[in-house]
């Protein structure tokens, strides 16, 4: 079986957690730091605070960010639900606007008719690995004074304009879940340039405390440990490699698919580099089959093709009830019918980019 993901840990990572056992300081500190340094570093910011998931990390930015109840946040309904929960954790209105056909980020054209007088934030998500149409997206919310907040989870690496993702908004939230580009097992990041923006998420992560025994607000224990650390700071290192390896797997399968009818590449747009968390393709009306037949076929090759994502955040019952749609979401529900991903990760051997190749052009000869 080919999976559709699998982390890459070498004697780096392994040496790197054994040193903490040793040290017997397990949970929030050396390592944590040193890793908050490297990454703020590696985004071009001034902070960066590590949280113990992405989904905290995009709590603790919404937190920081002044969301309250009835507030509105709007986003894409076409993402990882861990998106939108943390907006409803604060008592906040998700607002989704449809995503743009040929990137599957949110499209900019389509944000201003859901801006209210209550609208906060824009959290823009950059899927797959793309950044999306960042100078559009600032401008609107400069206009309105709004807060811009990457969800950069999928997209660790990838630049917009030579600017590396988490530079770009006023917060940026990543993931080191173990699926993703880099990770450390479960654990998050929140990049910023604003002291107070840290220092609201440095007391959020740690149940509102500004000092001993003084709470300032409501806080949570989102602290990532050391062990974790450990694992991040050495997978940092690699980050540009890793992906570097993804791009190259893109390219192949690029150059392989291109001639395939019914089938419908990644689109990179120009001014962007993609470190491809996914490679997603739509197979169209045009292919010999329908996208539900080709999951199901290319798995029966032992192929972990995966649907990222099957269906509209909106038509989530919870967030469905707590959440308004700015218009209708046709592309997104068109991408929901059409997306399938293809393994692509650094463990990938140049054999199973090859057999992956051979099984959908068999795909579309034998239907
Ligand atoms: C993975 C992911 C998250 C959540 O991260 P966790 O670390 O799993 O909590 C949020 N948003 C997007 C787009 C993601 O891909």
């Amino acid at each position: 079986m080919i999976s559709i993901a699998m982390p890459m840990i070498g004697n780096e990572e392994i040496s790197a957690v054994n040193d903490v056992l040793r040290s017997g300081m397990l949970a929030q500190g050396p390592k944590v730091a040193e890793l908050e340094k490297a990454f703020a570093e590696y985004c071009g910011t001034k902070h960066a605070l590590a949280v113990n998931s992405g989904t905290a990390a995009i709590h603790a930015a919404l937190f920081a960010a002044g969301v309250q109840p009835g507030d509105e946040v709007i986003t894409t309904p076409f993402s990882f639900i861990a998106t939108i929960n943390p907006i409803l954790m604060l008592g906040a209105t998700p607002v989704v606007v449809d995503i743009d056909s040929k990137t599957y980020n949110i499209d900019p054209q389509k944000i201003e008719a859901a801006i209210t007088n209550k609208t906060k934030v824009i959290l823009p998500v950059h899927l797959y690995g793309q950044p999306c149409d960042w100078s559009e997206i600032q401008s609107i919310a400069d206009k309105y004074g709004l807060v811009a907040i990457e969800d950069a989870c999928q997209a660790v690496g990838a630049t917009y304009a030579d600017k590396k993702a988490g530079g770009l908004g006023d917060l940026a939230c990543f993931s080191l879940y173990a699926t993703k580009n880099i990770m450390c097992g479960e654990g998050g990041m929140i990049t910023t340039n604003s002291d107070e923006y840290a220092d609201a998420i440095r007391r959020f992560r740690q149940h509102g405390m500004s000092g001993p025994y003084q709470y300032e607000h409501i806080g949570y224990n989102y602290r990532l440990t050391d062990l974790q650390a450990a694992i991040a700071v050495e997978q940092l290192n690699k980050a540009d490699s890793f992906n570097k390896k993804r791009q190259e797997n893109a390219e192949s399968f690029n150059n392989a698919l291109a001639s395939i009818e019914g089938i419908e590449l990644p689109f990179v747009e120009p001014d962007r580099t993609h470190v491809y968390h996914q490679y997603t393709i739509r197979i169209t009306d045009k292919f010999p089959v329908s996208r539900d037949e080709f999951v199901q076929a290319i798995r029966e090759k032992g192929i972990g093709a995966g649907v990222y994502y099957p269906k509209s955040l909106y038509s989530i019952k919870h967030i469905a009830e707590s959440g308004r749609s700015a218009g209708e979401l046709l592309e997104t529900e068109r991408a929901c019918a059409q997306v399938v991903s293809l393994p692509i990760h650094p463990m990938l051997s140049k054999e199973d980019i090859d057999t992956v190749i051979t099984a959908i052009k068999d795909i579309a000869r034998n239907a």
